[in-house]
């Protein structure tokens, strides 16, 4: 089926593509140009989308799950046949480069086909004497997915695969910074899917609210920041709701004595900066031990020369600019504190006048421990590299933070590290690599950083309940 991806924005409901009254305009955070209007849905059609899913639910959850996996699959083969022009758009959109787009969108197409090839397999025991027990596990109805601006193509498909295959229906929102992709991915599922299996409506947050309070759905799967997170637990309490919720981290990097300090430098930069920072696994806060530091930070700010900040969508940009105004506010606002602070900037620090949302890659020297570059998410390319000469002491400095999402520790003597790693409060600790994801391996935050796992039978399992059958054979025997 042949999708424009660059015109005609409008929401799946109900297996119909419908606009709005209302418009979102969407820039270009390259260029600030507005480059579409996405429709901002009303309540009215919110209650259309929900009762669409509800409708659908009954035939879909029965469907048998070979045939929902083999759908979700076709999902990722469509999104490959597409993968240029998503591409483009993400690029347009959210900002980031081909390397960023390329690993989004082909990391999209992996997840549906594996997502597709997981099956949460009954459980049966046998009691003897004519007794079964058969533990299952059921669909929940609705769900709601609510999504970031920071990676929307693949953080919506970690919703809406898992959530599909198990058998529920969806109603999913794009974060309003970044609706089109999703837009267009929603276009596209539609043509695979039932009406009403998978409905995407776009707009605020307001819209989010509406979704999280929404008594016909069962289910929120939320990505975003912990300051929503904790409001959306607040307000899906209604219904008792299921929640999954990923949001922010302060991801600290420990970097042991005995690296290389010239080749951990440049891992430590992508750890830091890939997307333009605005990960929620990014390295937040790198701490270097003392006897290698200014090795590794001269390095840091050598390697930092070569890298081309610009227009994702020109070729050589290695990073992209800050999505959106008000993030790139926060930077702005978080750069100047640090500045009357009188904290030393090894590299950047200065905002460039001109078009686009673009922060210089800046790393500070050693700033104190309780400063904001420290202890806030930054979600932008502001990095503190932080001296420490004892263990106990930096494992305490890393589990000082409400966040608990990732972590990673740096060092030859991979004993020591795996030692280090099990002291981190956080549900991922990379050893000397980072951001390896699998749709087989479980994903989490610890403390504030979330509730729940995404991916593996883990993650599949949280879009279901858990069913008990007892059957005795004996009718009649007492
Ligand atoms: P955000 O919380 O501001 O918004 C996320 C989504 O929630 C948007 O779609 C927004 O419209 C919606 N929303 C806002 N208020 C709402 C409300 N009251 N009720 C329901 N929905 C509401 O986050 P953001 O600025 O889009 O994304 C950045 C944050 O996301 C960072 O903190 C980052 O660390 C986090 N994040 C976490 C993960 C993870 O997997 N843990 C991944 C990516 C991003």
């Amino acid at each position: 089926m042949a999708i424009d991806f660059f015109s005609d924005y409008r929401m799946t409901i109900n297996g119909q593509l419908v606009g709005a009254n209302e418009q979102i305009d969407v820039v270009n955070p390259a260029t600030e140009e507005v480059i579409a209007a996405a429709p901002d849905a009303s309540r009215e059609q919110l209650e259309q989308a929900v009762a669409g899913a509800k409708a659908a639910f009954a035939s879909w959850s029965q469907r048998p799950v070979s045939e929902r996996q083999s759908l979700i699959a076709s999902i990722g083969d469509a999104i490959e046949a597409n993968a240029e022009e998503f591409m483009r758009l993400l690029t347009c959109e959210q900002g980031k480069a081909r390397a960023g787009a390329e690993w989004e969108v082909g990391g999209a197409a992996i997840w549906c086909r594996e997502i597709a090839s997981q099956e949460l397999v009954p459980h049966i025991e046998d009691q003897g004497d004519g007794r079964t027990v058969e533990v299952r596990r059921t669909p929940l109805g609705v769900v709601g997915g609510i999504t970031p601006w920071n990676f929307p193509i693949l953080l919506a498909v970690w919703k809406i695969a898992p959530a599909l295959v198990a058998g529920n229906t969806m109603v999913l929102k794009p974060s309003p910074n970044t609706p089109l992709c999703t837009l267009k991915l929603g276009e596209l599922i539609n043509s695979i899917v039932p009406a009403g299996v998978l409905n995407i409506v776009s707009g605020g947050n307001e819209l989010g609210a509406w979704i999280t309070r929404h008594s016909d759905i069962r289910k929120i799967s939320f990505t975003g920041s912990t300051a929503t997170g904790r409001k959306i637990m607040e307000s899906a309490s209604g219904n008792l709701k299921r929640i999954t919720l990923e949001l922010g981290g302060n991801d600290p990097a420990i970097v042991l004595p005995d690296v290389d300090p010239q080749q951990v430098a440049q891992e430590l930069f992508w750890a830091a900066f890939q997307n333009s920072a605005q990960f929620c696994v990014a390295a937040k806060r790198i701490y270097i031990h003392e006897d290698i530091y200014d090795e590794v930070a001269e390095a840091l700010v050598t390697f930092a020369a070569t890298i081309k900040v610009g227009d994702g969508s020109q070729q050589g940009t290695d990073l992209g600019p800050i999505q959106n105004r008000m993030q790139f506010e926060k930077l702005r606002d978080l750069l100047s504190e640090s500045q009357k602070e009188g904290l030393k900037f090894l590299v950047g620090g200065d905002i460039p006048d001109g078009q686009g949302y673009f922060v210089p890659i800046t790393i500070i020297d050693n700033p104190p421990e309780k400063s904001r570059v420290v202890t806030d998410e930054a979600f932008g390319p502001v990095l503190p590299l932080l001296k420490f000469t004892d263990i106990d002491d930096v494992i305490a400095r890393a589990n000082d933070t409400e966040y608990g999402l990732a972590a990673s520790v740096w060092g030859k003597d991979v004993d020591k590290a795996q030692a280090i790693a099990k002291r981190i409060e956080a549900g991922t600790v990379w050893i000397n690599e980072v951001h390896s994801f699998s749709p087989h391996i479980a994903f989490g935050g610890h403390k504030q950083s979330g509730i729940g796992i995404e991916n593996a039978l883990e993650g599949l399992s949280e879009y279901t309940n858990s069913q008990t059958i007892y059957t005795n054979s004996n009718a009649g025997a007492n």
